[in-house]
């Protein structure tokens, strides 16, 4: 079993480079966690630290709830899986699995059952008596995971380990490596820029920005409550629309979203309104992901927004419409709606319904 905790973990480069500020985070015994960001925020930095390749300046990496700040990488019971895996060219892939087994003194004969073991749980069985240089680089991949198992570790590493491969291989992959790290229950720290890898691998998710953690959280809450508006317009292709809005509550009547040119009104049993109505009086941000929002007639009773359609993108399982409401540009998932009906630059507004999924910060916050 390993948990893993950061406690107030602080890295300062010798240049004064601030990669890491003051992050907490618990990694509970055999969770899947993602460190999610992008390039350059100090994702590799809290992955180096844990595995012992890199001291924090201030705080404390704790291991199974002990400090393990000064204990060498290879007592840690880690294992690292990187992105330029590199395999012995001269081995087979056999002993490049087993080759951690025969550093750490396990006999020939024990060897062979924990490979075949390993090989087989990833797929690779057959190819043991290959070389690298004989296989794809899916299977390369598989390999060198397979060395990281073969020893049993408490706590994996892995530092994009996907990136280097076709997107096809990178999506069955993943599921793979999800898969077999639960079947093992190993503590799994991985990281990643890929939204779409954190979103489907994750038991949770932890956002990183310039050094500092901004969320974290089950995929879905992190997705549909971000933390802050960095997350809010980081999380989800297409982005969250974000609007800024002063809020007036009616009690017991309605709360009045004023975007500018327009007004929302939402019921006051609707419980977007709960959410907003403790922001009476003041200017904040409204984040509405597009699949909330649905297209409906131009004459359509209730509280609808406005906006004229600039162009329609189709992705085949999906068509996105891009409308200017007043100054903002808004982004509608049209699934389920035909297409053809809305003509890009046509006159007459657009009505809009099932507005408003959450507050995503107060206004003036930069996402
Ligand atoms: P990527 O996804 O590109 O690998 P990352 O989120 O993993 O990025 P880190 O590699 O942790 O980011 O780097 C965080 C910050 O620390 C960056 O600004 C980087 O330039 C800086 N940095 C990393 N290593 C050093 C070092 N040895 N000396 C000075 N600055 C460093």
């Amino acid at each position: 079993m390993t948990t893993v905790a950061l406690k107030d973990v602080t890295k300062v480069f010798p240049d004064g480079t601030v990669a890491v500020d003051t992050i907490n985070l618990d990694v509970n015994d055999g969770e899947f966690m993602v460190l999610l960001g992008p390039s350059g925020c100090g994702k590799s930095t809290v992955l180096r630290m844990v595995a012992g390749l890199e001291d924090p300046t201030t705080g404390a990496v704790m291991l199974d709830g002990e400090v393990a700040n000064d204990l060498p990488p290879r007592d840690r019971r880690i294992a690292m899986v990187f992105q330029d895996f590199a395999l012995y060219p001269h081995m087979t892939v056999g002993d490049n699995i087993g080759f951690p087994l025969r550093l750490s003194g396990v006999q020939p004969n024990s060897r062979g059952e924990r490979i075949q073991d390993v090989a087989s749980a990833l797929g690779i069985g057959e190819l043991l008596d290959r070389k690298p240089s004989q296989l794809s680089g899916g299977q390369r991949q598989r390999v060198a995971m397979g060395r990281a198992i073969v020893r049993r570790p408490g706590l994996f590493l892995m530092d994009e380990p996907l990136s280097n491969l076709d997107s096809g291989l990178r999506a069955e992959l993943r599921a793979e490596i999800s898969g077999l790290t639960r079947e093992l229950g190993v503590t799994t720290l991985y990281v990643t820029h890929d939204q779409a890898e954190a979103l489907t691998m994750a038991d949770r998710v932890a956002i990183m920005r310039r050094g500092v953690l901004q969320d974290v959280g089950t995929p879905t809450q992190v997705y549909g409550r971000p933390a802050t508006l960095y997350v809010a317009a980081f999380l989800g292709s297409p982005r969250m629309n974000l609007l800024e809005a002063s809020v007036y509550v009616h009690l017991d009547r309605y709360v009045a979203l004023n975007l500018g040119e327009q007004t929302l009104y939402l019921p006051w049993h609707d419980i977007r309104s709960r959410a907003v109505s403790h922001y009476h009086g003041e200017r904040i941000v409204v984040g509405m992901r597009a699949e909330a929002l649905t297209p409906v007639a131009p004459d359509a009773p209730g509280h609808v927004l406005r906006g004229r359609l600039r162009y329609l993108e189709h992705h085949g399982h999906e068509s996105l419409a891009f409308l200017d409401i007043g100054a903002t540009a808004i982004v509608v998932d049209e699934m389920g709606t035909p297409a053809e009906n809305l003509v890009p630059g046509q006159r007459g507004l657009r009505r809009f319904g099932q507005v408003m999924q959450r507050i995503a910060g107060r206004a003036g916050e930069t996402p």
